[in-house]
């Protein structure tokens, strides 16, 4: 069999329950993303190859790599910087306010390397989350309320525009947002996903300004275009609950995808024995670009 550089890889035989929130380190040429029930920080060097995992005991939603290598992480007792060389944890921030049910879920820096943090009810209560914005001087402020299950976030290449992803209501949102405030506005429905296509969850953008979008309980991780609404390209993956991706390699041009196995049947996770692993597709045809890291 021939293969298509669209073909995703297997890069990890682990099994996360909700694998999520792939984040590229270019320094160390280094995947890190979560395994948000298992409360578990991942790393995956594309160098060495060499895989290594940290407890944190906790629910955690998301990381970002900080300006010093350190990672910011988003547990649900609160936001901390966890240090991978020592295991050091340097507590910041509290839990989200007045909210014992909710955990933290999908979060990314923005260009100016502030932390956008979304929340969720645990039981997915309807409007229960909300979107935060994180600095060390402004705390957690919040930026949008009334969200359900808070996801996939990314900015425009000129940072005018941001993207967000509330997952029950098969949208993505555009704002016009404002580089020097971080403030935003003027919401928007640029892509409404169709319910045979699966839940949009974790996103990401090219060099290109198209949204890659993981499709969960779709199979897929697909390109759209938030000028348009339209469906450019779709990679088939072969788990369902495909949860999130993002540009890494030397070239920007390795597109690596978490995914899931929580919540599945005993059939379908017959059917489906990948589900949760770490996938790439390798010279992908597409570029990302840096990651703006967390200022500490
Ligand atoms: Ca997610």
């Amino acid at each position: 069999m021939s293969e298509t550089p669209s073909n995703p890889q297997l890069v990890l035989s682990h099994p996360c329950q909700l694998g999520e929130g792939p984040v590229w380190d270019e320094n160390t040429q280094t995947l890190y993303w979560v395994d948000i029930l298992a409360g578990t920080i991942h790393s995956w060097n594309s160098v060495t190859h060499q895989h290594m995992h940290w407890e944190t005991k906790d629910l955690i939603g998301a990381v970002a790599v900080c300006t010093d290598g350190r990672l910011l992480a988003a547990l649900q007792n609160g936001l901390l910087i966890f240090n991978q060389e020592t295991g050091e944890k340097q507590w910041l921030s509290g839990p989200e306010p007045n909210q014992p049910s909710n955990r933290f879920n999908d979060g990314k820096c923005d260009p100016k390397g502030r932390f956008w943090i979304g929340s969720m009810c645990v039981h997915e209560t309807t409007g229960a989350g909300s979107l935060y914005q994180f600095t060390l001087a402004g705390g957690l402020q919040q930026k949008i309320p009334g969200i359900t299950i808070s996801n996939g976030l990314a900015w425009s290449l000129d940072h005018r525009t941001m993207y967000f992803i509330d997952t029950p209501t098969y949208e993505v949102w555009a704002f016009d947002f404002d580089l020097e405030t971080g403030s935003i506005g003027n919401k928007r429905v640029v892509i409404t996903i169709p319910q045979s296509e699966g839940y949009p969850d974790g996103m990401t953008i090219d060099s290109e300004g198209m949204l890659w979008i993981a499709h969960w309980d779709g199979w897929q991780v697909a390109r759209w275009d938030p000028n348009t609404g339209n469906k450019l390209h779709s990679i088939h993956l072969p788990v369902a609950r495909v949860t999130s991706c993002c540009f890494g390699g030397r070239d920007w041009n390795d597109l690596y995808i978490t995914t899931a196995g929580t919540g599945l049947s005993a059939e379908a996770h017959q059917e489906q024995p990948l589900a949760g692993c770490l996938f790439v597709v390798k010279n992908s045809g597409y570029k990302g670009f840096a990651f703006t890291p967390f200022q500490v």
